[in-house]
């Protein structure tokens, strides 16, 4: 499984301050700048930046579906 890395929306830190038992709903605050998202939005985020580094990497030869 690969891990993915979660930046904050806000500063870009990667440092978080989240509970143990990590849940969807569960609350992540970032250390840096004390933004606080649910674990389901910051994995969004993050897919979302994914895909725009591959749509900026491949332009039109990648089209996901
Ligand atoms: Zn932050």
């Amino acid at each position: 499984m690969t891990k993915m890395t979660i930046k904050c929306p806000e500063c870009g830190g990667i440092e978080f301050e989240y509970p143990d038992e990590m849940e969807d709903n569960s609350i992540i605050t970032c250390t840096g700048c004390g933004e606080s998202r649910t674990k389901a939005a910051l994995v969004e985020h993050a897919n979302q930046q994914a895909k725009e580094l591959l749509s900026r990497t491949f332009g039109d030869r990648f089209k996901p579906k």
